[in-house]
This record gives C-alpha cells, sequence and structure tokens, in this order.
C-alpha cells in the first residue's frame, strides 16, 4: 500500500487536506494523526471492518481494546449507555486534554473496537489538528498508538513512519508530541472509580474532582500476579530492542553500580547506553550516555523517554542502564512505562 505523508501545521490548519484525512476514515481506511499525548493510528470507530484493520496494522492482540476518540462532549451520548455524573465532572475538568474514560459502551459501538468489551474508552484530545481531523472524520476515531504492537509509542512522524509505511493509507505529520506519553485512563464504570493506566493527569487531579479513586494494583507492582483492567497493560510494552534494567538507590551509589555495568558490558563487546538525568550525566565513564533532563523537570523526562528508547533501537544499543525516577505525579507514569520496557528488571541498591 502506498501510504501518503502529509504536513499539517497546528496553528494553521489546512482544511483541504484535513478534509481528505477525514473521508479516508469514512471510507474504511487508516490515518496515522498526531495529538498532545502520543501519534494514534486511526480508523473509524464504528466501522467493525476498520478496527479490524487497525489490530492487524499494528500486530495487536484484537482482545486489546482501542481508544475511541471524539472532538465534541455532545460526541460522547451516543456511544455510551449513560454519562454518569462522574464522567461529567472529570469532562468539565480536564477534556479536552490526555484524560481517557471507560464506560458502558452503547449497542453503536461495535465489540470489534472495544475488544469484546461492554464498555468503551473515550478520549477528547485537545491538540487542534487531532480535533479537526475527528471532525471531518465524522466524530469517532478508533485509535491505539500508532507503533507496531510491542514497541514505544511514536512521539514523532520520524518513528510513525518507521513502523507504518506501506500499511497505512496516510500519515499526518504534526511535528513532536508535547506531552510524550499515553493518556491517563480511569475506569467509571463500577462504584468506584479506578485509575487504570497513569498518565499526564495525576491520581492526585483525580481524586480531587471525584474524591476516592483506586488505584489498579498491577500498575508499578510486577510481582502482582492480578490481570490488570485495561487488557494492554498485561503485555509487555513500550520495549527498545536492547535489554533495559533499572538502577535506584542513592545518587551516587547508582552512578558507581552503573558505570560498573557498563565497563563489564563494553568488556563483552556490547553496545552500551546510560539513560542519566542531567544532575549525573557527566558522571558516567562508559557507553552512549542519553540525557533525559532535569530530575526536577518530570514534563521534560516524559517528553523524552520514548524517543530515547526508540533512538536506542536506531543506534542498534545492545544493554541499556536507566536511572530511576520519583514515582509521585507524573512520575507516576513514568516509572510504569519504564518498568513495563525493562520487563520490571530493577536493581536496587
Ligand atoms: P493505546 O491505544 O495503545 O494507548 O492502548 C489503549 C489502552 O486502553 C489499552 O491498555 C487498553 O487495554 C485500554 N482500554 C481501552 N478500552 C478499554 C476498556 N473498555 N476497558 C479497559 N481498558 C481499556
Ligand atoms: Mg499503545
Amino acid at each position: 500500500m502506498d501510504t501518503k505523508i502529509i504536513k499539517i501545521d497546528e496553528e494553521n490548519i489546512d482544511e483541504a487536506l484535513i478534509s481528505q484525512a477525514g473521508k479516508i476514515i469514512k471510507n474504511g481506511g487508516l490515518v496515522a494523526f498526531p495529538t498532545e499525548t502520543v501519534y494514534g493510528l486511526g480508523g473509524d470507530a464504528l466501522n467493525r471492518e476498520s478496527s479490524k484493520k487497525i489490530y492487524a496494522a499494528k500486530g495487536r492482540p484484537s482482545d486489546n481494546p482501542l481508544i475511541v476518540h471524539i472532538a465534541d462532549i455532545r460526541d460522547m451520548d451516543a456511544i455510551v449507555l449513560k454519562v454518569t455524573e462522574n464522567a461529567l465532572k472529570l469532562a468539565e475538568r480536564f477534556w479536552p486534554g490526555p484524560l481517557t474514560m471507560i464506560l458502558k459502551k452503547s449497542d453503536w459501538v461495535p465489540l470489534e473496537t472495544t475488544g469484546g468489551l461492554d464498555s468503551v474508552a473515550i478520549r477528547m484530545p485537545v491538540h487542534k489538528t487531532a480535533a479537526a481531523f475527528i471532525k471531518a472524520a465524522g466524530g469517532y476515531v478508533a485509535a491505539p498508538s500508532a507503533n507496531i504492537s510491542g514497541k514505544p509509542s511514536p512521539t514523532s512522524a520520524k518513528y510513525v513512519i518507521q513502523d507504518m509505511d506501506g500499511r497505512i493509507d496516510m500519515i499526518i505529520d504534526g511535528g513532536d508530541s508535547g506531552i510524550g506519553l499515553e493518556s491517563t485512563i480511569v475506569d467509571l464504570t463500577g462504584d468506584i472509580p479506578v485509575l487504570l493506566r497513569p498518565g499526564y493527569i495525576t491520581v492526585e487531579q483525580l481524586r480531587e474532582v471525584l474524591g476516592n479513586v483506586d488505584v489498579d494494583k498491577t500498575i508499578l507492582d510486577g510481582d502482582c500476579k492480578e490481570r490488570p483492567k485495561a487488557p494492554g497493560m498485561k503485555y509487555r510494552h513500550y520495549a527498545p530492542k536492547g535489554e533495559l534494567t533499572i538502577v535506584e538507590g542513592q545518587a551516587l551509589a547508582v552512578v558507581e553500580k552503573i558505570n560498573e555495568l557498563t565497563h563489564e558490558a563494553e568488556r563483552k563487546n556490547k553496545k552500551v547506553c546510560v539513560i542519566a538525568t542531567d544532575e549525573n550525566a557527566d558522571s558516567y565513564e562508559a557507553g552512549v550516555i542519553k540525557s533525559i533532563g532535569s530530575r526536577n523537570d518530570e514534563d521534560i523526562i516524559a517528553h523524552r523517554l520514548y524517543t530515547i528508547l526508540r533512538e536506542c533501537d536506531d543506534e542498534n544499543i545492545d544493554v541499556i542502564y536507566s536511572e530511576s525516577f520519583d514515582s509521585a505525579g507524573i512520575g507516576q507514569a513514568i516509572m510504569n512505562r519504564l518498568l513495563k520496557a525493562a520487563g520490571h528488571h530493577m536493581i536496587h541498591i
């Protein structure tokens, strides 16, 4: 398949191009598009054949449901059984933005889109190109992240092209994703809301609006034997090709340990990378040092994480050692993705 690649400037949207992209979706095709979190791989959420094509293009297991993206809060009504009070409160506070809510679905949404579940995940992105595209596509765009299943989510068009060129109809290049981590997911189908995937909107922020919010136990605990409630969270995910290990402890001890490990790996002729904070970057002695940002700036760390993991693939890195980050606030999302990328392989010192 010939994949058309177009560029759209969020501040000066080319309506003719957006309408072309929208038509592709209405005709059952697939278009990758930028959002504020990561790039999405979009198809018509109400067309079961489109959803099947998304799974095929990504190589994604079909029990892993897709998020339905909308551009108008009122469009939520048609795809859920009931817009609950909690959903309204969250929408008012965080939409448009990086929050996905799970509600009981209406018959309009095919089971192919929801991975066979009777609930549907819904998000309204704030990215202007994403919103214009969703409108042009008819209002309901099912979209997982636009990567081959298992790889880190793409945060720039370069990596969407690397994974999806030849597999889908169009890629909209809208520059770098601002946030760089997938949306926060909250399940509103039970009595108590449950955080299923941490993201830029933190659990503390959700609690400010809803009061009590539970956290799915599997989010940070690698030893947890329970099944994650978001089916997608059970898969090895976000992973670079190289073997990633997180080293946790006091700063000086971490630097010392990583230096020992990188020297050892280089002696075995392995290509090594260190994911370092700005504060420590100069202290590493061996391997490719990739600075992820200041320890005090979680926004930058979130923004850089997937790019760094993808760069490790580009550079054929065999072994990666990463510092650990605080797991409060957005740090919870950062550590959740890093732990998954590492297959929960962590050294405590
Ligand atoms: P992605 O689109 O790649 O960001 O992945 C979407 C995530 O949302 C996956 O982890 C899914 O398992 C999760 N998800 C989507 N719909 C539902 C749902 N109805 N119930 C629980 N989790 C969901
Ligand atoms: Mg994904």
